[in-house]
């Protein structure tokens, strides 16, 4: 189990509520109210600190009683203010990036998938990817996992308080050529380009019309060097032309990606299929093999 170090001696589980690290280890009595603890209740409300505001009574109780160090009792709950905003940072993070579903790596069965090395998926989840602003590119066929190890990625990086957007490349395209007929695309645009990470999910065998494929071809440009990119394809690279049509548009987009990129060839059987799942409609075309 992880634990952070909050002061001294004190250590607390990592995901443990801001109660249960500052609370003392025996029952305290209820707090006094004094004078000037309305005042201090609207300046702390004012300075935005609402932990501190929730906890200082029972705390400084706490600390009288002990006969401790004030300066302790100010640490203690400045520390549980910052661990609380952090908290609440992953979980606006994890709101927005808009996951289909809830994965994470810990739950990826790495056997099933020979091909995906775990130390260097692991390696990934530290995100520093992220900041050189490099790229992931995820291929293999239907059902053996590439959403699943995108949205693990994507939960590792709003861990790391990183901003993280998902969408699958037909939805980004209909939302594109929508905020296009809007006037709005600008907007949108801006908004992608961002994101720390965006994922691109299951940018699969359908031919896109020009005009999708521009846009899309857009957002990955303005994205270059600004923000990483995960994409997960039933398609190798080398096939994209397939997708994009031009085969200009096709190395354009390649040698935005691929400058700095990590390739997840993923091989194997289909997990759903081996695990009996039904297989959900995307509402996209059938995928074929990536091999
Ligand atoms: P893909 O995106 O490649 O079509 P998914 O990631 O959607 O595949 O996987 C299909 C389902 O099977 C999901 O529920 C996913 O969590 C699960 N799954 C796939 N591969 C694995 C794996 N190796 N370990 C655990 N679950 C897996
Ligand atoms: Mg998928």
């Amino acid at each position: 189990m992880a634990y952070a170090k909050l002061s001294g001696a004190l250590l607390v589980r990592k995901g443990a509520s801001v109660a249960e690290m500052v609370s003392v280890p025996h029952e305290a009595s209820a707090p006094v109210v004094r004078e000037g603890d309305g005042l201090l209740a609207r300046h702390l409300k004012s300075l935005k600190l609402p932990t501190f505001l929730a906890q200082y009574q029972r705390l400084s109780h706490q600390y009288a009683a002990e006969g401790l160090d004030p300066s302790g009792y100010l640490l203690r709950l400045a520390e549980a203010e910052l661990i609380e905003r952090e908290r609440q940072l992953i979980e606006r993070r994890i709101k927005q990036a808009r996951f289909p579903a809830a994965k994470s790596l810990d739950t990826f069965d790495f056997v099933a998938v020979p091909s995906l090395d775990k130390t260097r998926l692991f390696e990934l989840a530290r995100c520093d990817y992220i900041a050189r602003q490099e790229n992931v590119i995820a291929i293999g066929k239907l059902g053996i996992g590439k959403t699943h190890i995108a949205i693990g990625l994507g939960m590792a990086a709003c861990q790391k308080g990183l901003s993280v957007g998902f969408t699958t490349a037909a939805s980004l395209i209909h939302e594109l050529l929508e905020a296009r007929d809007e006037q709005r695309l600008l907007r949108l645009q801006r908004r992608l380009a961002g994101y720390k990470l965006l994922i691109i999910d299951e940018l699969a065998f359908v031919p896109l019309s020009t005009a999708g494929a521009e846009l899309l071809f857009d957002v990955i440009s303005q994205r270059y060097e600004r923000g990483s990119t995960i994409i997960t394809s039933n398609l190798p690279l080398a096939e994209w032309n397939k997708i994009f049509g031009s085969e200009q548009l096709t190395s354009a987009v390649r040698d935005r990606l691929a400058h700095h990129v990590h390739i997840l060839e993923m091989q194997g059987d289909s997990y759903r299929a081996r695990h009996g799942k039904p297989q959900h409609g995307n509402g996209t075309a059938p995928e074929t093999q990536a091999e």
